[in-house]
């Protein structure tokens, strides 16, 4: 029996790669249930990777190995033009391909070997990490003429399409723009976007719950559909196009001005957070996401007890700025901004008080 990392892809598939690429997964820092009402955010990308080694096919098959899945489902295959949903994971390399071809791009057949660091499934974008590490590895081996934003576009639809997920622009934005040291403000209307460092000496705690909500897809759509609702009773397209004036004009019927307000004053946070790293300002930069928090858990109602509690303990150790939930809600991962210094061991301190108190296992993704 080969160990999985000593699966090489010569020795997968019988000769060198011709091409190898990678991808980061994301954190969002703040603007949390903003994209789908056209708003901001503002992720940063993760240390850990995605990375794919490629080598051309004769024919128009695609086989795939992924190190990440278990040994009874490692290597998918099918053929171009035949991509179909199986809900497995070789949906996202089928989706890719089927995107592809939907935009006009060629590809012919392929191999490709995968493996990443990121843990699946867990809130960090490992699905946009690989669609985003699989287009560039393509990208560089059949020469298709793709800048960055048209690549994210193309996993976006990867994932809509055939993966079947409705997810926003955010994730495959942030795999394909942004890097580890510089947060990537997005407008994702217009899908402007601006890279802006952190604060000298400061990095970030991610830690997850342990908590993963079943029914976080309904809640989502339903959080959606209030934002929708509240968009038409204000007269606007979006809730991005209206302003806290607009809602102390027009009284929503609860729960869709909780839900207004959240969107309209995070999107305005998100503003503020990219002057306060404009300016180097952690200090400013930890308000915004401890406030970001308060509406998360109070107006938008996505946060638990658990996530509280986490958000909490971090808060409270001394080297932090600020707390917040990161991602979709119900459960999931918090993320901070501390002094680079004191981050590993607060959050080490943070997960051990964590388990203590409730009967979870917590992760440290980051750092
Ligand atoms: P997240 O993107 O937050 O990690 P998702 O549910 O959106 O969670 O995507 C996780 C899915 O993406 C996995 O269940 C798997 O199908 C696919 N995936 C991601 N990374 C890999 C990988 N390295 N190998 C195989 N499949 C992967
Ligand atoms: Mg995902």
């Amino acid at each position: 029996m080969i160990e999985q990392h000593a699966r090489t892809f010569e020795i997968l598939f019988d000769r060198p790669s011709a091409a190898t690429a990678d991808a980061p997964g994301r954190v969002n820092l703040i603007g949390e249930h903003t994209d789908y009402s056209g708003g901001f955010v503002f992720p940063i990308a993760t240390p850990q990777r995605t990375r794919v080694a490629l080598a051309p096919r004769v024919d128009r098959r695609v086989r795939a190995w992924s190190r990440d899945v278990g040994d009874e489902e490692a290597w998918i295959e099918y053929g171009l033009g035949d991509e179909a949903r199986t809900g497995h994971w070789g949906d996202y390399i089928a989706g890719v391909t089927a995107s592809l071809r939907e935009s006009g791009q060629v590809v012919g057949g392929f191999d490709a070997r995968i493996e990443s660091d990121l843990p699946l499934g867990g809130g960090l974008s490992s699905s946009a990490s690989l669609e985003v590490a699989l287009l560039r590895g393509l990208r560089a081996m059949f020469g298709l003429p793709l800048d960055d934003v048209a690549l994210a576009k193309i996993a976006q639809r990867a994932e809509t399409g055939l993966v079947g997920a409705p997810v926003g622009i955010m994730d495959q934005m942030a795999a394909s723009l942004a890097d580890e040291h510089a947060a990537l403000f997005l407008d994702t209307r217009s899908l402007v976007y601006e890279r802006i460092p952190l604060p000298a000496a400061t990095g970030l705690i991610v830690i997850h719950s342990g908590v993963t909500h079943r029914h976080a897809g309904g809640e989502y759509r339903t959080r959606r559909a209030e934002c929708e609702a509240a968009a038409r009773l204000l007269g606007v397209r979006e809730l991005r196009d209206a302003t806290v004036a607009d809602l102390a004009r027009t009284a929503l019927p609860p729960p869709l001005d909780r839900r207004a307000r959240h969107v309209v004053t995070e999107n305005d946070r998100v503003l503020r957070a990219r002057d306060a790293l404009t300016a180097g300002d952690a200090q400013q930069f930890g308000r915004l996401m401890a406030a970001s928090h308060a509406s998360m858990r109070d107006d938008f109602e996505i946060s638990t007890p658990e996530i509280d509690l986490l958000v909490g303990l971090t808060r409270d150790e001394a080297g932090v700025y600020g707390a917040r939930l990161t991602g979709g809600g119900f459960g999931g991962s918090i993320v901070a901004l501390a002094d680079a210094g004191r981050a590993a061991a607060a959050a080490a301190r943070v997960a051990l008080e964590y388990a203590r108190r409730v009967p979870l296992r917590p992760t440290v993704l980051i750092p």
